[in-house]
């Protein structure tokens, strides 16, 4: 039966006939409806930082949903999940008596950062700071001003102009930060975003001192840091938030994905006294925004839980040791002819590259991320020339050894 299903980010016309259905999964494995076994050497789209099946996450909802299964924080509403979440996750964030916007998922956190940060300096007095900065590269989700910031342009072209106070600077460059800024005034400049390792735009780690230099340029100039952690954070940097180990403090943190290891959909936005305060302190300025499941009782359960799970199971330091050997497993992938780069060493994430000569057309690509599914392993296809993986942050040595042995397997069939 074809599927009435349309697909996020998918060629309808070409997957119609096809879908690629997944049934079950546990540990680092999914399984299709023939109970055929493939690493999910994606963990989802980035999400699934503990990894599958962890029946403590749906307890807590099945515990949480029998007792408040829903209800809203808007006004003076609250429950005692999303208070208690909040409480543990501005205890863990890098910055000074966090307050803690939860959304439903990491495009709403983007915007929700952008209007915040907007507002923030309308209520300074200073109107006229609206100017986004982005880098080259980035990827900021498929809301209004996710989709403005793109910096990868083939996700804003054709839907018009989405967002006009918008500029994207050099992926690697700080003084291309700096030198924007001077040209558009830094008193018209209200936020810079950047991805701590850049995720869609093909798994691309910050230059050594890059990020250091672009917190001390937004320091220098009053604009604000937002760090988008929703890939890097809860485990997948190694840390919490996904700027700790360059020591960064942001003034906004938006982060999603790995809160709840994608068990259900959570964003949020940690926002620092400096931003917090013009709210928190003046009677009267609300902040005019917010979803409708913000503060969720139930989802709040199953962050709560994952949360336990990755302190318990130390995953963040366990991400650290085995990043190291994630970047090796794919070095050795790389030995084959056809790969011409491997990226990662930084998180547990990495790509290779196939050579240009190696990918005719635009279909070869798909192609060989279908043998290495074939293979057993998920895999995305990135940037159009890169598969990019980034597994759960339990997997182990003989299952980094697998996602090895058929990555380099599948490539080497297709091609
Ligand atoms: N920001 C980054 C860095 C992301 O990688 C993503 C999604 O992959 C988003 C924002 C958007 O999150 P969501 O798809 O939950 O809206």
């Amino acid at each position: 039966m074809e599927t009435k299903l349309w697909h996020p980010f998918a060629n309808m016309a070409e997957v119609k006939e096809h879908p690629f259905v997944v049934d079950r999964a546990e540990g680092v494995w999914v399984y299709d409806r023939d109970g055929k076994r493939y690493l999910d050497g994606t963990a989802g789209l980035w999400y699934c930082n503990v990894g599958h099946g962890r029946s403590e996450i749906v307890e807590a909802v099945a515990g949480q949903m029998r007792k408040l299964d829903t209800y809203f924080t808007f006004h003076d509403y609250s429950n005692e999940p999303a208070e208690r979440l909040a409480a543990r996750l501005s205890a863990l964030a890098p910055m000074d008596d966090a307050k803690i916007f939860f959304t439903s998922g990491g495009g709403e956190s983007i915007d929700t950062a952008a209007k915040l940060a907007r507002l923030y300096w309308a209520r300074r007095g200073e109107p006229e700071r609206v100017h986004i900065l982005s880098r080259r590269g980035s990827y900021h989700g498929t809301n209004g001003f996710g989709t403005g910031i793109a910096g990868i342009e083939a996700n804003r072209d054709g839907f018009g102009p989405v967002l006009a106070d918008a500029t994207r600077v050099d992926r690697d460059d700080p003084e291309d930060l700096r030198a924007a800024i001077e040209r558009i005034g830094a008193g018209k400049v209200a936020a810079f975003f950047a991805e701590p390792v850049q995720g869609a735009g093909g798994a691309w780690a910050p230059r050594p001192g890059y990020l250091e230099a672009v917190a001390d340029i937004c320091a220098e100039t009053g604009v604000l840091f937002v760090a988008d952690s929703v890939i890097g954070g809860f485990g997948r940097l190694g840390d919490w938030f996904g700027v700790e180990r360059w020591g960064l403090r942001p003034d906004l943190i938006t982060f999603a994905k790995g809160v709840t290891s994608g068990y259900l959909p959570l964003g949020g936005v940690a926002v620092s006294a400096r931003v917090a305060d013009v709210f928190w302190q003046a009677p009267g300025h609300a902040f005019p925004h917010g979803p409708t499941y913000s503060g969720h009782p139930s989802v709040a359960a199953a962050a709560l839980a994952n949360l336990d799970i990755l302190e318990r199971e130390e995953l963040p330091a366990r991400s650290r040791q085995m990043e190291k050997l994630l970047h090796e497993a794919l070095l050795a992938v790389g030995e084959h002819a056809a790969v011409t780069e491997v990226r990662g060493g930084t998180g547990l994430l990495g790509a290779v590259r196939l050579a240009p000569e190696a990918l005719p057309d635009k279909s070869v690509i798909h192609r060989v991320a279908r043998s290495v599914r074939e293979h057993g392993l998920i895999v995305r296809v990135l940037g159009g020339d890169s598969l990019v993986v980034s597994p759960p942050l339990t997997i182990t040595d003989e299952e980094l050894d697998f996602l090895r042995a058929s990555m380099t397997a599948g490539i080497e069939a297709a091609l």
